[in-house]
């Protein structure tokens, strides 16, 4: 059992209760680590310290350059240190080690690019129509800004946040889920290593009644960049616009994955597969409804789910597990309603339908495989994220009919088109309402590309150039005197 503390100010401390939770490994279901249980006090406490450290010679006194270079270091020191960030979120979230592995090496490409960015962030000069006025824009950095993160990717979601709120000259206050608290704590451990001042980063652990809604409500955080479910982004937006504090919001997703008829099937099927059983289905850009095309529905059916059946359950830690198990029991119990629910609507479960066990293991929280044919896009099935490995099929006959049904939904995070029609697949990718739209490919994102979604699956952006402007509110100074503007800015130099 190992016990973990929180990180305020640079120290590690108890939380001011002196409770603390217990961690699960859902492959086990064993407890593995105490995780401390903060509450207000707590949060008082990693605020005042990151305000402080805003205003701190230590962090306001560095150059952008200087500050990219340690956010650059940060990403170098993740990286030497990512098998065993993968290990530990594994232990938590039950994801396949082979896929956090990746993501835990992918995260030095965000500290890179932001770090990167820190003294690029321009101003400008815009020409006024006023006589003798230097009119100039400054980017400045908000102050305290909250990160809170799901369960599903914890540390890659925390790192679209960290990179560009760091860069931007910023202080953060993390709070990890409840279910994964154990590698953030981990990834604060080797920030002192890239040199941040105590108080830069700081990390509360616990419920989101007890730490995550005292945070997003604490008059001195300015920003709240929040990954998670719709109720939840929902309370944040709520909370936040009391008091006018920026958001992001990465929320969920239904996402249509398309297939017409002219499409490379091989292709369309291993990305249809990908698409919903990586990961368990537990991720926001699941291509969860499979649009396919009337003309090859059947066969294109068949071959997934003879594809699908072989997958094979087992240890998220062995290298020829496909399927691992769901990170909870809470959404392992959700999975299985939806299951339910399909079935009484009427859909048809063509694979799976059910919970599983693997041999030798009695303890993980396995769901099968599972597809629905015959799903209309009105049922439930087809309209609320499920978050698991639950695919629903759904027939169409032509482009206008796929778009339509791609849009009929409240989300728009992601969507996928197969075809191998240049023409249809630039027309229908910009017909559809999704912040990302993959063609002949799923599930990939990168640190260079906005993401985000229409709808509930959020508001803002992150990753990309921009993504650095959500920490960084532009200003302009006005300067008027008796000389050209031109004059001025001579004078200022030389004195
Ligand atoms: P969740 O909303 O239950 O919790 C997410 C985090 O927010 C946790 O740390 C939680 O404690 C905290 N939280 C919840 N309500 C809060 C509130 N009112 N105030 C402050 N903090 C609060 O989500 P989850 O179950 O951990 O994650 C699954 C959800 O996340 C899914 O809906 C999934 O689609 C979404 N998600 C979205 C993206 C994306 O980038 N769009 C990525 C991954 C996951």
């Amino acid at each position: 059992m190992h016990n973990y503390q929180i990180y305020i100010n640079g120290q590690w401390r108890d939380s001011a209760s002196g409770n603390s939770f217990d961690s699960l490994n859902p492959y086990t279901g064993e407890s593995w680590a105490s995780i401390p249980q903060c509450n207000a006090a707590d949060v008082e406490a990693a605020v005042d310290a990151a305000n402080t450290a805003f205003e701190s010679e230590a962090w306001r006194g560095l150059t952008a350059t200087a500050r990219g270079k340690m956010v650059k270091r940060f990403g170098q020191v993740l990286l030497d240190n990512a098998e065993k960030l993968a290990a530990i979120e594994v232990r938590d979230n039950g994801k396949l080690y082979s896929e956090v592995l990746n993501q835990c090496r992918y995260m030095t490409e965000w500290f890179e690019y932001f770090g990167g960015l820190a003294d690029k962030v321009e101003g400008t000069v815009p020409p006024i129509d006023k006589p003798k006025v230097l009119n100039y824009t400054r980017y400045e950095p908000l102050g305290v800004c909250a990160c809170i993160t799901p369960w599903n990717s914890p540390l890659l979601l925390l790192v679209w946040k960290l990179a560009p709120a760091l860069a931007a000259g910023n202080t953060v206050v993390i709070k990890p889920s409840e279910y994964t608290s154990a590698s953030t704590l981990e990834l604060a451990k080797l920030s002192e290593l890239a040199g941040f001042p105590p108080g830069v980063i700081n990390v509360v652990t616990g419920y989101s009644s007890e730490v995550g809604e005292p945070l997003v409500s604490h008059k001195k955080v300015r920003k709240i960049a929040f990954t998670g479910g719709e109720e939840g982004g929902r309370q944040v937006n709520i909370s936040a616009a009391s008091d006018f504090k920026k958001v992001t919001l990465e929320l969920g997703g239904k996402s249509a994955n398309i297939v017409f008829d002219d499409a490379d099937l091989d292709q369309a099927v291993d990305g249809a597969i990908s698409g919903i059983f990586a990961a368990s289905g537990q991720t926001c850009i699941a291509g969860s409804r499979l649009l396919l095309q009337d003309t090859i529905h059947d066969e294109f059916l068949e071959r997934l789910v003879d594809m699908s059946s072989i997958a094979k359950l087992g240890d998220p830690m062995s290298e020829d597990t496909q399927i691992a198990p769901i990170a909870n029991e809470l959404q392992y119990k959700k999975i299985l309603k939806y299951i339910d629910i399909a079935k009484a609507e009427g859909a048809k479960c063509v694979l799976g339908g059910g919970s599983a066990t693997v041999e030798g293991n009695h303890e993980g929280l396995f769901v099968l495989p599972t597809i629905f044919s015959d799903v209309d896009n009105s049922m439930r099935i087809a309209q609320e994220e499920v978050f698991g490995p639950v695919l629903s099929v759904i027939r169409f006959k032509d482009e206008d009919e796929a778009v339509s049904i791609a849009n009929d939904i409240d989300y728009g995070l992601a969507a996928g088109v197969w075809t191998k029609s240049l023409n249809r697949a630039v027309n229908v990718s910009e017909r559809l309402q999704a912040g990302t739209v993959w063609v002949n490919t799923y599930r990939s994102t990168s640190y260079t590309s906005p993401f985000g979604g229409y709808k509930s699956s959020g508001l803002g952006r992150e990753n990309g150039q921009q993504a650095i402007k959500e920490y960084l509110p532009v200003s302009y100074t006005h300067l008027r005197a008796h000389e050209t503007p031109e004059h001025l800015v001579c004078r200022l130099l030389l004195e």
